[in-house]
């Protein structure tokens, strides 16, 4: 199934991947997403934020056991995020059925909507608006690059806007929800494990900073006259690195629009934003507030926050047992904290019980076209979800 999608949104001057949200990738992702579902005879369905649904046994009379991710990608990310969780839920319900099980419960497949905000800045937007922690109408204003909101991307897409927002009847269909993840990091090839489970998700947020100043010209504006917010945002950048390692935390400035983007022009706008994470929320909000009194009048906006969010313990302690006990050694599998948000983050801090598998990363790089997982890894990962799902649809 991966090599199916290899080949949608690639970029082959660098092998990396662009699938932002509603993009044209995007839609071939959710068409083959579709493909899949009818393929096995699950009824597939879209919530009213986007989200596919392809369900195993009618949740309408129970709520479900699902499990799944996302297809779109940050740009030029790699092949396994987002798109190994959803492949691995196909995979896994396909060898519940060679193995002539029959859940008791419904069995649900989901694919995300817009989970990384590569388009509009804001991560996790179909689960954020299903559960209600996103306001439909900021949502629906926010912008991408080219100038467009959501509510016009959502209409090209002949979606309405006006069905957006938190989904009740949706969210009672999810009994219990478990993702898949390559992992972002090197904690399970550091443990020489192939499968892991998460057992918390940093706290992390995304900051906007625009540093103003005036435009003018490169060769005939005097050192002296010049208003060049270029120099705050530089100040910021470094210490925005200093303040990290001082703390203990992790802080990115990844992303920076200059206006007007003339090489022979003092800038006159320079926005920047700054991702940070850590294991204490404390240290990550005094880090952005240290940055932003630096940034000499800069005006900081909060684009996202989110809290830390510790999984379902009963729950991870049971994926962490039963992924053990199906392995050689059987001890429990190793279990994880993670710097990375999630859809399954989401779904946990609105009260689903849920819980995250990961798959070894052997480079631990993630959000790179060098993202890669062994295929026996993978395929562990597809073993390893079968038997979490089989008993908990027992
Ligand atoms: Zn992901």
């Amino acid at each position: 199934m991966l090599d199916e999608l290899a080949h949608i949104g690639r970029d082959l001057s660098t092998n990396g991947y662009v699938r932002d949200a509603w993009s044209a990738a995007d839609l071939e992702l959710r068409e083959w997403f579709r493909g899949e579902a009818a393929k096995r005879g699950l009824d597939l369905r879209e919530d009213r934020n986007g989200n596919l649904w392809a369900w195993w046994g009618d949740p309408s009379r129970e709520p479900g056991v699902v499990t799944g991710s996302h297809l779109d990608s940050v740009r030029q990310g790699g092949a396994f995020d987002g798109p190994l969780g959803v492949v691995s839920a196909f995979a896994a319900l396909d060898l519940l059925r060679e193995r002539g099980v029959s859940p008791g419960r419904p069995l649900g497949v989901a694919c995300f909507t817009d989970e990384e905000g590569a388009r509009f800045g804001v991560p996790c937007v179909g689960s954020r608006l299903l559960t209600g922690v996103l306001d439909p109408g900021r949502a629906l204003g926010l912008t991408d690059d080219e100038g467009d909101t959501l509510a016009d991307v959502l209409t090209r897409a002949g979606r309405d806007p006006r069905d957006i927002g938190r989904d009740d009847e949706t969210l009672a269909t999810v009994g219990a929800f478990v993702e898949l993840h390559v992992e972002q990091g090197r904690g399970l090839a550091a443990q020489d494990s192939p499968v892991g489970v998460a057992a918390a998700i940093w706290p992390h947020g995304r900051w906007r900073f625009d540093f103003r100043g005036r435009a003018d010209h490169a060769g005939t504006t005097r050192l002296e006259d010049r208003d060049d917010p270029m120099l705050p945002f530089a100040r910021v950048v470094l210490a925005a690195r200093e303040a990290a390692a001082r703390r203990g935390v992790v802080a990115t400035v990844g992303k920076v629009r200059v206006s007007p983007g003339n090489a022979n022009a003092v800038p006159g706008l320079v926005s920047a934003w700054l991702d940070a994470r850590g294991a204490a929320e404390r240290d990550v909000l005094d880090l952005v507030a240290e940055l932003a009194e630096l940034g000499e009048g800069a005006d900081v906006s909060e684009e996202s926050w989110t809290p830390v969010v510790d999984f379902d313990e009963p729950l991870r302690d049971r994926l962490a047992a039963l992924i053990g006990a199906a392995s050689e050694g059987g001890a429990p599998a190793p279990i994880l904290p993670t710097g990375a948000g999630h859809d399954a983050g989401i779904l946990a801090a609105a009260g689903v019980p849920s819980a995250m598998v990961f798959v070894r990363n052997p480079t631990g790089v993630s959000h790179s076209p060098h993202e890669h997982a062994e295929r026996a890894d993978c395929e562990a990962g597809v073993a390893a979800l079968a038997t979490v799902l089989e008993d908990l649809c027992r």
